[in-house]
């Protein structure tokens, strides 16, 4: 399909359920803040030079605590913590690396499941602290039971609850998506805005979230910075930076805007299948030549 079809048929946001057993292994946990390792990494940040850095996020490696949630919230926080001292990026490089996306998956895509611009919503917000293999579960039963906003106030918090409970902080998330709905029912005609501004005031609607929903829904070039994008922009050098905000910034600022579109769904995968946290697959790594991580994994 060209990509103006694709982008179109992203805009149309047409339905689209993938099978169960066509899923992908589920990806990184977003990484919960460890107390210990990341107050030491404030306390060891590296002022300037790669030797030192590497050193100080040894350090942060080694009191790391064997829960794999806690050991990928410090190898983030390492890769944060040096990223910055890397040569930064020619545009010549940039362009290659993600030719090299584009080659290899020219029309990448979100693992969670959705019908439309409502659901695509539903789903994002449910997904904070879980993975889209999680979500995709939770979601079959409730979707059929309220495909709609109205059919989700109909349903209520217990009965939205009921189908969600298998995720993390499921009373608070079915909250949310009622609530939402009611939002979305009484000031937007029941339609979810192309709009950052009136996505962030409904409830569990953040940043990322709603660029998750601008770029899927809308196709807009908006880049959502979770837990992967933060880890590959700090650790290949691509857009090094200690918040998410400031990571999304630099990336579109660095990245080309004929990649913009897809660049975040690239970077995901990326960080969900190859630059993994605890062990990054660099043998494998498409971009492995012109990345500047120091600790590249052997073969
Ligand atoms: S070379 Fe390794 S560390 Fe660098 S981006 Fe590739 S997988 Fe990640």
């Amino acid at each position: 399909m060209a990509d103006e079809d694709k982008d179109s048929v992203r805009r149309n946001a047409r339905p689209r359920v993938r099978p169960a057993a066509e899923a992908r292994p589920p990806g990184a946990s977003p990484a919960r803040a460890p107390k210990g390792p990341i107050r030491s990494a404030k306390a060891t940040k590296p002022k300037a030079g790669t030797s030192r850095a590497l050193a100080a996020a040894a350090v942060l490696e080694e009191q790391a605590a064997t829960r794999p949630a806690r050991r990928r919230a410090v190898a983030n926080a390492a890769a944060a913590a040096i990223g910055g001292a890397f040569r930064p990026w020619s545009a010549e490089e940039i362009t290659t690396a993600f030719s090299r996306f584009e080659a290899a998956n020219p029309h990448p895509e979100g693992e969670l499941d959705y019908t439309d611009p409502f659901t695509l919503l539903v789903a994002v917000v449910l997904s904070a602290q879980a993975t889209d293999v999680g979500v995709n579960k939770a979601t079959r039963g409730l979707f059929k039971a309220a495909p709609t906003p109205q059919a989700m106030v109909a349903l209520g918090e217990e009965g939205v609850a009921q189908h969600i409970r298998t995720l993390g902080l499921y009373r608070g998330k079915a909250k949310n998506v009622v609530e939402l709905s009611r939002r979305l029912i009484a000031e937007h005609g029941g339609q979810v805005p192309a709009d950052r501004a009136a996505l962030e005031t409904l409830p569990g609607v953040g940043r990322k979230t709603a660029n998750v929903v601008l770029n899927i829904a809308f196709g807009l070039p908006t880049i959502a910075v979770d837990t992967h994008l933060f880890r590959i922009a700090n650790r290949t050098g691509l857009a090094p930076g200690k918040t998410p905000l400031e990571v999304e910034l630099g990336l579109e600022r660095t990245i080309p805007e004929r990649f913009l579109l897809h660049a975040h769904h690239w970077l995901i995968l990326h960080g969900r299948y190859v630059c993994k946290a605890l062990k990054p697959d660099c043998p494998r790594c498409l971009i492995a030549d012109l990345c500047r991580w120091p600790e590249k994994t052997p073969a």
